[in-house]
């Protein structure tokens, strides 16, 4: 029997809690060909969740918790989740219903047999969200998928089955600074995509502030991409290029025509200088970046596949 690992990072949701575990529990109660244990991350919530997570504990054995000293974020949650999840498949969920567990029998006909190592979910509207908000996640998933290595799609919820080696190769990216929506796409393996509609938030609030999915996406861009640190080169080249062809045409022009004034000698040289200057602070970067690659230590292959064995 195939064991299903579900983990939720948990911050603030002592009013969600109940509807999570009934719901699922409902769901799950309709795939008997499975085990399952739930791995409930408490990210150092403010009200009573702990307390929930016990009771829950203590009447259903399936649940296992941890709960954070503070909150340290949902990245360190669905980090610390993954490593304590002990199934054949893990899934992974928000605490507030807004990833249906109506869906997880689908989820887990497509992994199950091992044609897909993810099954996973997008939302196809981003109803009920401030238009502001979708508006800019449109707009950070279209430059990142134009500047960065890995393919995000426009979407995709943290909401994954993923199979045992899906989850090792996951973990394998030991970097602290995480990007769970970068990784996922990462480390490769098929994943098949499902769609449905934006639910809301069945109790609480939202615990992400616009502020804080800025600082998110920033943290997503330098993940993934080094667009940001080749922008000075490339900056820098075209400004020596500028001032370059301007000294030119200014020398020309001064024994051509008539005497040009010292201060546009002055200017182009200056606007050189600082050209020259981030040039090199563009090159500097393009090192940084080779470091970064090096500390972050990410594998430089997953293996899918293959008859050596060690
Ligand atoms: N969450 C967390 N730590 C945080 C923020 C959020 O563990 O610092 C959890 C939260 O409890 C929920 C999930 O991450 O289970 C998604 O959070 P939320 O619903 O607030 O995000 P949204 O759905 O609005 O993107
Ligand atoms: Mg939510």
């Amino acid at each position: 029997m195939k064991k299903i690992s579900i983990v939720v990072p948990c911050y603030n949701e002592e009013k969600a809690l109940v509807f999570f575990y009934e719901e699922t529990e409902k769901a799950i109660s309709q795939m008997q060909d499975c085990a399952f244990e739930y791995v409930f991350v408490d990210d150092g919530s403010k009200d009573k969740t702990l307390k929930v997570l016990k009771e829950f504990a203590e009447k259903d054995e399936k649940v296992r918790y941890l709960s954070f000293s503070r909150n340290f974020g949902k990245e360190s949650a669905i980090y610390a989740g993954l490593k304590n999840a002990t199934g054949d498949f893990v899934v992974l969920m928000d605490a507030d219903l807004q990833d249906p567990p109506a869906l997880l029998p689908e989820l887990y006909q497509a992994v199950k047999d091992g044609e897909y190592d993810c099954a996973a979910l997008r939302r196809v509207t981003r109803k009920g969200e401030p238009p502001i908000r979708s508006f800019f996640a449109r707009r950070f998933y279209k430059l990142m998928n134009k500047i960065s290595d890995v393919e995000l799609v426009d979407g995709a919820r943290d909401y994954r089955m993923m199979s045992r080696r899906f989850v090792s190769a996951v973990l394998s990216l030991g970097e602290k600074n995480r990007f769970s929506k970068g990784i996922f796409g990462w480390v490769g393996f098929k994943t098949k995509w499902f769609e449905y509609e934006n639910v809301e938030r069945v109790a609480g609030e939202t615990k992400w502030s616009f502020f804080k999915l800025f600082k998110y996406s920033l943290q997503g861009i330098v993940a993934f991409s080094s667009a940001l640190l080749q922008i000075a080169t490339v900056f820098g080249l075209l400004l020596c290029g500028l001032s370059f062809f301007g000294l030119i045409a200014l020398t020309v022009l001064h024994f051509a025509l008539s005497a040009m004034p010292v201060w546009s000698f002055l200017l182009c040289a200056i606007v050189m200088g600082v050209g020259i200057c981030i040039f090199f602070t563009g090159v500097l970067g393009l090192y940084v970046d080779k470091i970064h690659t090096e500390t972050r230590n990410r594998p430089i292959y997953i293996e899918q596949d293959g008859n050596i064995t060690k």
